[in-house]
């Protein structure tokens, strides 16, 4: 029995998108995802090197696939990596609904390519820490952090959910960058082992992981994310679950920055009307700048009388 298709899931499947399965009867939890247009548009929103954009877009994928793998509805998901190398820190929020924006502090650094001859994601980030933040509407924020093992991200998610979650898993996330800068491939995956696994699952998967060495390589050769977890959990019964799309999106809006103008201060805000002066606020996420004229400060002030 061939699998059905429907039109809509063809075309998803066209675009960047996210699939999520299991494999050895529920023991594995799988998921992949590919985010060349994503990625794309963190780039051009940052105007960011060929090593940010990498090290960025890599977090941004490890975002959106454990952003689908929360349960609970509305939660957001927060990776913040913080390093002593010359990008200083990464900043990805992601929800379950395969939306994700991010930044990073310093997006133009460039270093000579590492002893792989890759771009140096690793020298990049540096020694420091990965921070993981889960928001549920209505409850405190639950945080973690783990020492980051090498900054290339993908390493760091694993023993993140090893340490942390104390779930054994693989993480891989991978984006090939042209000479132009243009992104030429993103993807990811992260598999993982469930409590009651079997031993003899964590050498089957070692030996299939052995041969995926590059996700970007696969997608280069026409590969999707299923095809991906195929290869991933070759032998391993894999049953696809869900394909679903994925996009960069900030929800950053002239409203919010009018409400972040508040903070200044009744005073501050009166000294620019007098001046006529236009409040500039800045989307650290999306580089997006939102512009309040004089006459909307006005109006601003008047319609909040206790600032
Ligand atoms: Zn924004």
């Amino acid at each position: 029995m061939g699998d059905v298709i429907d039109f809509t899931e063809a075309q998803l499947r066209l675009g960047d998108h996210m699939v999520r399965g299991t494999a050895a009867d529920g023991m594995i939890r799988a998921i992949a995802v590919t985010a060349r247009s994503t990625v794309e548009t963190a780039r051009r929103n940052h105007g960011s090197s060929p090593l940010v954009t990498a090290a960025l877009g890599r977090l941004m994928m490890a975002g959106l696939m454990m952003g689908a793998m929360n349960k609970g509805d509305d939660e957001l998901i927060t990776l913040e990596m913080h390093g002593d190398g010359p990008i200083g820190g990464l900043t990805v929020t992601a929800n379950n609904k395969g939306q994700v924006k991010g930044f990073a502090n310093h997006p133009n650094v460039w270093l000579p390519p590492n002893g792989l001859g890759k771009l140096d994601v690793g020298g990049g980030v540096g020694r420091g820490t990965l921070t993981v933040v889960r928001d549920l509407p209505g409850m405190a924020p639950y945080t973690s952090q783990t020492e980051l093992v090498s900054g290339e991200v993908g390493d760091d998610l694993a023993a993140y959910f090893t340490l942390s979650d104390q779930v054994p898993t693989s993480v891989g996330v991978g984006v090939l960058v042209a000479p132009d800068a243009h992104v030429l491939q993103a993807g990811g995956f992260i598999v993982q082992l469930m409590p009651d696994h079997e031993y003899f699952l964590i050498d089957e998967l070692e030996r299939n992981l052995r041969d995926v060495t590059s996700v970007t390589a696969l997608l280069e050769r026409g590969m999707g994310p299923s095809d991906v977890l195929r290869l991933v959990l070759a032998g391993l019964d894999y049953e696809e679950l869900e394909v679903s799309p994925v996009e960069f999106y900030c929800g950053c809006n002239k409203e919010r920055a009018t409400r972040a103008t508040l903070a200044l201060g009744r005073t501050e805000l009166e000294d620019m009307v007098a001046k006529g002066e236009t409040a500039e606020v800045h989307c650290h996420f999306c580089g997006t700048t939102h512009y309040l004229s004089p006459d909307e400060l006005r109006a601003l002030l008047e319609d909040s009388p206790v600032v």
